[in-house]
């Protein structure tokens, strides 16, 4: 979508459109020497050589023989380590420009805020047990420039570390390069695994067309405040917040545009496949329930969506009467009841068997 089909072809032609397109807008280092040969994004390596592994017929970027620096200590630098390691790196450094994490909480990182602590993935692990030098990662450590030899292939990379302070008035930290700290790793193949930020721009691009059209269109329609395509602070697809129940369930996957849905990464940005799978199916019922206006598909595990209302309503419209409406003799609730209705694709068998 946005390649070789336009978004507004497809909002033309279906009633919804639902946008689950991750959220792989890799992070650059835009300093000098960036344009050498060698020098690839995290997930160019990666998804190359996962498919390359399924048995499709490309040619990997291959770590073989080469000294590998990683720039960037989270899981997806992690995974950049242990797949050059596989393919037969002769050396993986790795840089993280921030400290290294305490082992155990520190007192500006209480509970319930996600833990910031050390950790050792597989990756760590494996480069350690290969090599004496040990963890491959070196904290505080900042890329200054790209070396390059005379075919303009990547030869090195130039650091310097860093310190971190605390302004007391404000809070905020401030980072300071360390003098005399500079050194020169040499490097055959830089993976930059920096984070993302967000959706590919081509999806959003294609909405900034589509909405610089229907700016046109609303000279007549006044509507363009509906029709606008807006992304949160962290420049991923914001949806609409959830009227339902006070705010407990904190979003829909609505968009602002009529008829567009979000869901997964590129909703929340970078997270785990769980959440997709639960952001997918959810998404799902709500554009069911936006086109049907009522909705037979499940709620998220065990938890009653006070919309099971509108399941009991659908399944009373099909002729379907709910298994339990009296427990031990005392009337269960419409939601439980709704709950304990069977899956919407057996609502009819079950009703006629009934009759
Ligand atoms: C290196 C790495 C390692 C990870 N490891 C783990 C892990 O071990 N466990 C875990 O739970 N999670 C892991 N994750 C996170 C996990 O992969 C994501 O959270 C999950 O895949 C998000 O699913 P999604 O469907 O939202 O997006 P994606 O899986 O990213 O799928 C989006 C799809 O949309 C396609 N697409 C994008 N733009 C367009 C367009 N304009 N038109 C058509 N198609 C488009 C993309 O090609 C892609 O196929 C990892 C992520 C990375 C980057």
């Amino acid at each position: 979508m946005g390649k070789d089909v336009s978004a507004s072809d497809l909002l033309a032609a279906n009633d919804a459109l639902l946008l689950c397109t991750g959220a792989t807008r890799p992070r650059d280092l835009p300093i000098p020497g960036r344009d050498s040969d060698g020098i690839h994004f995290a997930m160019e390596f990666l998804g190359k050589w996962q498919r390359r592994q399924r048995g499709d017929e490309i040619s990997p970027i291959s770590a073989e023989g080469l000294d590998v620096v990683v720039i960037g200590g989270g899981d997806t630098g992690c995974d950049c380590i242990g797949t050059s390691l596989r393919q037969g790196a002769k050396s993986i450094v790795s840089f993280e420009i921030l400290p290294q994490p305490p082992e155990a909480r520190a007192g500006d990182n209480p509970w319930p805020q996600f833990p910031r602590l050390f950790k050792v993935d597989y990756g760590h692990e494996e480069v350690a047990v290969k090599w004496k030098e040990g963890d491959p990662r070196r904290y505080n450590t900042m890329s200054k420039e790209f070396l390059r030899d005379e075919n303009g292939r990547i030869s090195g990379i130039r650091t310097v570390t860093v310190a971190w302070t605390k302004d007391p008035a404000t809070g905020q930290w401030k980072m300071a390069e360390n003098s005399d700290s500079e050194k020169t790793y040499p490097c055959q193949l830089a993976l930059l695994a920096m984070g993302f930020l967000g959706p590919e721009e081509y999806v959003k691009n294609i909405f900034f067309s589509l909405i610089i059209a229907l700016i046109v269109f609303s000279l007549f329609s006044y509507a363009i405040q509906q029709l606008g395509l807006e992304r949160d602070g962290r420049s991923n697809i914001k949806v609409k917040p959830s009227p339902v129940n006070g705010g407990s369930i904190p979003h829909t996957y609505a968009t602002s545009t009529e008829g567009v849905f979000a869901a997964g990464d590129c909703r929340r940005g970078q997270s785990l496949v769980v959440w997709a799978i639960s952001e997918g199916r959810q998404a799902a019922r709500e554009v069911d329930e936006y086109l049907m206006g009522h909705t037979l598909l499940p709620v998220p595990g065990g938890v009653i969506h006070p919309k099971a209302q509108s399941v009991r309503k659908a399944a009373s419209v099909a002729g379907f009467r709910p298994a339990v409406e009296k427990e031990d003799g005392v009337p269960v609730s419409p939601k439980k009841a709704a709950f304990e209705a069977p899956p919407a694709n057996d609502y009819r068998a079950r009703a006629s068997r009934r009759q």
